[in-house]
């Protein structure tokens, strides 16, 4: 018999902006799905209408592009309003129901004051709260009178009275549950609209998801989906439940530890490619330490290797592929990706020459600023190592220049004869004279992008101050 393909798919929340937790299991789920030649799919959970808002899907959809995933369906694909919750209730309707038609489902009239007393009687006495089965009670005929009435409802799922249960989640192995423990739970609020856990088991199963990653906070809300589902007789996908993305300090990401938002990332100039490097090998062991694209990363996935416990967030990883992923794009990307950062600062002509002479020195766009600042803005300031190098050595750089240009090794043998001095000698003082930064592109790239009247002026600038401060001439 055919296997069925993998269908994975993220289900966000529109309730704000994209966090690097939320993006790491998208990223996983659409991993898996391409690492199984299957189908990933992006469905937007915003029956939450107080909470969620337009502007935060249409965010949502364009960080997940930015990173490079893709799906077969979703919300943003014509006009098929199928992909978002709020557009269902016709369909969660059909199937509350069937669930009251079966006895598995009954309304609650108990009011959030009598729930809450409730809660707060169970936890002083060290119990679990949960429903504690009021309404189950009510007749029929009552319910009915209620309602009729215009008593506000919610609606309840009635959790089956047997033994424990058990499933085989992806990454933490053999789960067991005990369903008496569970309580008679939520499956549609009091006004009316679907509660998270109903809507998001029943569109899991009518798209034939196999498969859900999904942070392990949702690990309690599991036996309840396979109980509904089951009442549903609707078939549930495989549920694993990754270790949760936490910070340096160990507690879970976020505004505190910088960097929690897609957004910020994007907005300081961090690669795509960066990212999804990062988060692929977050709770995720990868072997490979080389820079792996979408596609590699995928074939490099396997559910085996997911990781239980809460995996940390390190800036100085993402600095690190940070730092590959800049070194690595084509000169098309680096033009798209810094063109705009450096504009105003260096010549149009001059601008793919330049971008390509400082691309190994640039690890975010600010990098790119300001190495357009040392060649094409103000001199440096003056510095004690340019003057300790002495006239001589400026009169005999500037002169070896200018018979040689951009030829740094004819440059160093004619000083070498002039002066004496070499190698490191040499090099120091006529970086920092044309930089002043003792380090950056390779000399022969510096000589070759600086204007020559800069070269003029800076090793001029060095010959003046050695003058100045030693009488030499
Ligand atoms: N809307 C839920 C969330 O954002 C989805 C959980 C799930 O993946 O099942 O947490």
């Amino acid at each position: 018999m055919a296997e069925t393909p993998i269908r994975t798919r993220f289900a966000p929340s529109p309730t704000g902006r994209l966090h690097l937790g939320n993006l790491r299991v998208a990223l996983f789920n659409w991993l898996l799905a391409r690492a199984g030649g299957g189908e990933f799919l992006l469905r937007i959970e915003d029956t939450d209408r107080e909470r969620g808002s337009e502007a935060a899907m249409h965010a949502l959809v364009a960080e997940l592009r930015w990173l490079g995933l893709d799906w077969t369906q979703g919300p943003d694909q014509g006009e098929d309003s199928s992909w978002r919750q709020s557009a269902r209730d016709q369909v969660y309707q059909h199937y509350y129901e069937a669930l009251v038609a079966s006895g598995r489902a009954y309304p609650c009239f108990c009011s959030e004051q009598r729930l809450a007393r409730m809660r707060k009687r169970q936890l002083s006495a060290g119990e679990a709260p949960r429903y504690d089965g009021t309404c189950a009670a009510l007749s029929l005929s009552e319910a009915r009178e209620r309602l009729a009435a215009g008593e506000p409802a919610a609606l309840r799922f009635a959790v089956p009275d047997r033994d424990a249960g058990v499933w085989t989640d992806l990454v933490r192995g053999e789960q067991h549950y005990q369903p008496s423990l569970l309580g008679d739970f939520v499956i549609r609020r009091t006004d009316g609209t679907p509660a998270f856990l109903f809507c998001n088991a029943v569109d899991d199963a009518l798209t034939g998801v196999t498969h859900v990653l999904r942070g392990e906070d949702h690990l309690a809300n599991t036996p309840r989906q396979l109980l509904l589902l089951e009442a549903l007789e609707l078939s549930a996908p495989d549920y694993g439940h990754t270790g949760l993305l936490v910070g340096e300090d160990g507690t879970p990401l976020s505004k505190r530890h910088g960097h929690a938002a897609v957004a910020d990332l994007r907005e300081a100039g961090y690669l795509p490619l960066a990212v999804a490097n990062t988060l692929a090998r977050l709770g995720h062991t990868l072997e490979a330490e080389s820079l792996l694209d979408l596609p590699e990363l995928a074939a490099h996935f396997s559910l085996q290797r997911l990781g239980r416990g809460p995996a940390r967030f390190d800036p100085g990883h993402l600095g690190h592929w940070q730092r590959l992923a800049a070194h690595a794009l084509p000169p098309q990307q680096l033009q798209q990706w810094l063109g705009a950062v450096v504009q105003d600062m260096v010549p149009a002509a001059e601008q793919a020459r330049f971008l390509d002479g400082i691309q190994a020195n640039v690890v975010l766009p600010a990098d790119a600023r300001y190495w357009a600042g040392v060649i094409y803005g103000d001199d440096p300031s003056p510095d004690e190592e340019v003057r300790a190098a002495g006239a001589g050595f400026y009169r005999a750089a500037l002169s070896a220049w200018r018979e040689h240009g951009a030829d740094t090794r004819a440059i160093a043998e004619a000083v070498r004869e002039a002066t004496g001095v070499g190698g490191r000698a040499f090099f120091r003082p006529l970086r920092l004279a044309l930089t002043g930064n003792a380090e950056g592109p390779a000399m022969d790239t510096l000589l070759a992008l600086l204007p020559a009247e800069t070269i003029e002026r800076r090793l001029g600038r060095g010959e003046q101050l050695s003058v100045t401060a030693t009488g030499e001439n």
